[in-house]
């Protein structure tokens, strides 16, 4: 058994869609940590300069580029402006994603008041949202013959939660997008090319906090059951998916591809 302090991710090039955000942000850190040089990508510019700027302060290197996750020629984009700086890429992060407001059904409502439009939008973000970046990113791991997709599903994707319909159906898609992916690059591009998912549990963020949390910073009654669901009895903090992050980034796992990883406190362990 070799020990391992991640010395291989000196020097990787790691993209994170989402970047700007509390999960992905996180992931961004952690990566830039251990010498990893990490693009973070989001909606505006001035939220990844912010993410960027924390990696610096922590004395990482990073850098911030803008593009949707929905929009191919502006991925196609910044695909090549990281070609052209640094000549690789190693990590692509698919985090970008989330439910909507709209896309909620409330707690007096039921499927016939499901308004197609946010339906659609959900399941384009989340679904879309993660096979458009890994479609235009994973042509880079093709040439090369190496590269690492990691994909962010969740705990409603293996038993869907209530009320939340399109993010839990685009989050079940995840998973299975993750086995077809890395089956599909795997077989016709070597062992090089790993694809795998991460499931978070429940970790306060700023779609979520609502629903979970009062404003005086209590339990609303979806977080408790929630709380009471999770063994562990607490929501996750970013830092609980540094390990596995490490882990599927790095070569500890050389031989794992399209596996999904739950870190949720035991919330997917358990019936009652
Ligand atoms: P977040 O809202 O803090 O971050 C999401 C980021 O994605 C934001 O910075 C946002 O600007 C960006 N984004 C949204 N639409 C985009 C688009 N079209 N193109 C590019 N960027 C876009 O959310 P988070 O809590 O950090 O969640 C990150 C991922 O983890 C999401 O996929 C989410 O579904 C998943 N997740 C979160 C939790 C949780 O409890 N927070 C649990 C399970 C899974």
């Amino acid at each position: 058994m070799k020990t391992n302090e991640f010395a291989e991710l000196k020097g990787r090039v790691a993209l994170i869609t989402g970047g700007a955000g509390v999960l992905g942000c996180g992931m961004a850190n952690v990566l830039a940590h251990y010498g990893a040089i990490v693009g973070i990508m989001d909606l505006t510019i001035e939220g990844a300069e912010t993410a960027v700027d924390v990696i610096k302060k922590n004395g990482g290197e990073a850098f911030a580029v803008k593009a949707n996750v929905l929009d191919k020629e502006e991925l196609q984009e910044v695909r090549d402006f990281i070609i052209e700086k640094y000549g690789r890429l190693d990590i692509l992060i698919n985090a970008a994603g989330g439910n909507m407001p709209g896309a909620t059904i409330g707690p007096d409502q039921a499927i016939y008041d499901m308004q197609l439009p946010h339906l659609q939008k959900v399941l384009d973000l989340n679904i879309i949202g993660t096979i458009l970046p890994s479609q235009v990113f994973s042509e880079v791991f093709a040439k090369q013959k190496s590269g690492i997709v990691i994909n962010i599903s969740s705990a409603s994707a293996q038993r869907p939660l209530s009320r939340v319909v399109g993010y839990s159906a685009s989050k079940a898609a995840i998973d299975n997008f993750t086995k077809w992916l890395a089956v599909e690059l795997a077989g016709k591009y070597g062992d090089g090319i790993r694809v795998n998912a991460i499931a978070p549990g429940f970790f306060i963020g700023e779609q979520n906090r609502v629903l979970l949390l009062n404003p005086d910073g209590t339990l609303t009654k979806r977080g408790e059951k929630i709380i009471d669901h999770t063994p562990m009895g607490r929501f996750g903090v970013p830092e609980d998916l540094d390990g596995a992050l490490l882990f599927l980034c790095s070569n500890m796992s050389q031989f794992v591809t399209g596996t999904v990883l739950n870190i949720d406190g035991g919330f997917a362990a358990t019936s009652i």
